[in-house]
Protein backbone atom coordinates (compact mmCIF):
# COMPACT_ATOMS: atom_id res chain seq x y z
CA UNK A 1 0.00 0.00 0.00
CA UNK A 2 1.50 3.44 -0.89
CA UNK A 3 2.06 5.83 1.45
CA UNK A 4 0.59 9.21 1.48
CA UNK A 5 1.25 12.19 3.65
CA UNK A 6 -0.69 15.27 3.77
CA UNK A 7 -0.30 18.47 5.82
CA UNK A 8 -3.37 19.49 7.70
CA UNK A 9 -1.85 22.35 9.93
CA UNK A 10 -2.30 25.99 10.56
CA UNK A 11 -1.11 29.10 12.84
CA UNK A 12 2.42 28.67 10.88
CA UNK A 13 2.63 24.83 12.35
CA UNK A 14 2.66 21.80 10.57
CA UNK A 15 0.64 18.57 11.12
CA UNK A 16 0.71 15.90 9.20
CA UNK A 17 -1.72 12.38 8.29
CA UNK A 18 0.57 9.73 7.22
CA UNK A 19 -1.67 7.30 5.12
CA UNK A 20 -2.00 4.22 3.84
CA UNK A 21 -5.44 3.72 2.71
CA UNK A 22 -7.72 4.71 4.87
CA UNK A 23 -5.22 3.61 8.11
CA UNK A 24 -3.78 6.34 9.25
CA UNK A 25 -1.24 7.83 11.67
CA UNK A 26 -1.77 11.79 12.98
CA UNK A 27 2.03 13.32 13.75
CA UNK A 28 1.56 16.59 15.82
CA UNK A 29 -1.63 17.45 17.25
CA UNK A 30 -2.33 21.05 17.86
CA UNK A 31 -2.40 23.80 19.78
CA UNK A 32 -4.83 24.13 22.74
CA UNK A 33 -8.25 24.71 22.27
CA UNK A 34 -7.94 24.74 18.34
CA UNK A 35 -10.05 21.60 18.35
CA UNK A 36 -12.20 23.10 15.88
CA UNK A 37 -9.55 24.06 13.76
CA UNK A 38 -8.15 20.47 13.83
CA UNK A 39 -11.31 19.29 12.81
CA UNK A 40 -11.79 21.54 9.57
CA UNK A 41 -8.65 21.04 8.29
CA UNK A 42 -8.82 17.22 8.54
CA UNK A 43 -12.54 17.67 7.40
CA UNK A 44 -10.70 19.31 4.15
CA UNK A 45 -8.25 16.97 3.45
CA UNK A 46 -10.75 14.36 3.49
CA UNK A 47 -9.78 12.69 6.66
CA UNK A 48 -12.66 11.09 9.08
CA UNK A 49 -11.39 11.63 12.69
CA UNK A 50 -12.40 7.60 13.19
CA UNK A 51 -9.73 6.59 10.49
CA UNK A 52 -6.74 8.22 12.80
CA UNK A 53 -4.97 4.88 14.20
CA UNK A 54 -2.88 6.54 16.62
CA UNK A 55 -2.19 10.09 17.34
CA UNK A 56 1.72 10.78 17.64
CA UNK A 57 3.23 13.82 19.05
CA UNK A 58 6.74 14.47 17.85
CA UNK A 59 7.32 16.31 21.27
CA UNK A 60 5.23 17.79 24.42
CA UNK A 61 5.29 21.27 23.50
CA UNK A 62 1.95 22.98 23.68
CA UNK A 63 2.18 23.84 19.59
CA UNK A 64 2.88 20.09 18.94
CA UNK A 65 0.82 18.03 21.38
CA UNK A 66 -1.88 20.97 22.46
CA UNK A 67 -4.75 19.06 21.65
CA UNK A 68 -3.60 15.64 22.62
CA UNK A 69 -6.21 14.61 25.40
CA UNK A 70 -9.32 15.95 23.31
CA UNK A 71 -8.46 13.88 19.99
CA UNK A 72 -8.45 10.72 22.94
CA UNK A 73 -11.72 11.80 24.18
CA UNK A 74 -12.83 11.99 20.19
CA UNK A 75 -11.90 8.29 20.11
CA UNK A 76 -8.09 8.88 19.11
CA UNK A 77 -5.50 6.81 20.72
CA UNK A 78 -2.34 8.48 21.87
CA UNK A 79 1.16 6.59 21.24
CA UNK A 80 3.69 7.76 23.43
CA UNK A 81 7.36 6.54 23.01
CA UNK A 82 8.25 5.90 26.51
CA UNK A 83 11.14 8.19 26.44
CA UNK A 84 8.52 11.15 26.20
CA UNK A 85 6.91 10.12 29.01
CA UNK A 86 8.39 12.35 31.75
CA UNK A 87 7.64 15.85 29.27
CA UNK A 88 4.09 14.72 29.30
CA UNK A 89 3.23 16.53 32.93
CA UNK A 90 5.45 19.33 32.35
CA UNK A 91 3.25 20.92 29.68
CA UNK A 92 0.80 22.71 31.71
CA UNK A 93 3.87 24.80 33.23
CA UNK A 94 3.79 26.30 29.58
CA UNK A 95 0.14 26.54 29.41
CA UNK A 96 -2.44 29.57 30.89
CA UNK A 97 -5.87 29.37 31.80
CA UNK A 98 -7.11 31.36 28.70
CA UNK A 99 -5.48 28.84 26.34
CA UNK A 100 -7.97 25.60 27.67
CA UNK A 101 -5.49 23.37 27.62
CA UNK A 102 -6.99 20.02 28.48
CA UNK A 103 -4.41 18.28 30.69
CA UNK A 104 -3.21 15.26 29.10
CA UNK A 105 -3.85 11.68 31.71
CA UNK A 106 -1.35 9.16 31.84
CA UNK A 107 -2.92 6.22 32.35
CA UNK A 108 -4.64 5.02 28.85
CA UNK A 109 -2.17 5.92 26.35
CA UNK A 110 -0.45 3.67 24.20
CA UNK A 111 3.27 3.03 25.08
CA UNK A 112 5.80 1.67 23.62
CA UNK A 113 9.54 1.85 23.30
CA UNK A 114 11.42 3.01 19.85
CA UNK A 115 12.36 -0.10 19.32
CA UNK A 116 9.31 -1.68 19.12
CA UNK A 117 7.84 1.33 16.80
CA UNK A 118 8.10 -0.60 13.81
CA UNK A 119 5.95 -3.64 14.37
CA UNK A 120 3.18 -1.14 15.72
CA UNK A 121 3.71 1.13 12.61
CA UNK A 122 3.38 -2.35 10.63
CA UNK A 123 0.08 -3.51 12.21
CA UNK A 124 -1.76 -0.35 10.67
CA UNK A 125 0.02 -0.45 7.19
CA UNK A 126 2.65 1.92 7.67
CA UNK A 127 6.42 1.31 7.03
CA UNK A 128 8.21 2.83 9.14
CA UNK A 129 10.39 3.61 12.56
CA UNK A 130 10.07 6.04 15.39
CA UNK A 131 13.04 6.98 16.22
CA UNK A 132 14.60 9.66 19.11
CA UNK A 133 16.39 12.67 17.83
CA UNK A 134 16.91 14.36 20.85
CA UNK A 135 17.94 17.92 20.62
CA UNK A 136 15.11 20.42 20.32
CA UNK A 137 13.71 18.62 23.78
CA UNK A 138 15.01 15.65 25.22
CA UNK A 139 11.35 14.31 24.26
CA UNK A 140 11.80 14.63 20.40
CA UNK A 141 11.08 11.72 17.73
ZN1 LIG B 1 8.92 22.51 20.48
Amino acid sequence: MPITIVNVGYRSTNYWVVSAGTSRLLVDLGFPGSMGEMRANLRRAGVPLEEIRYALATHYHIDHAGLAQELKHAGVPLLVIDLQLPAIPLMKRWTKPHDRFVDITLDDNVVISAAESRARLAAIGIAGDIVPTPGHSDDSV
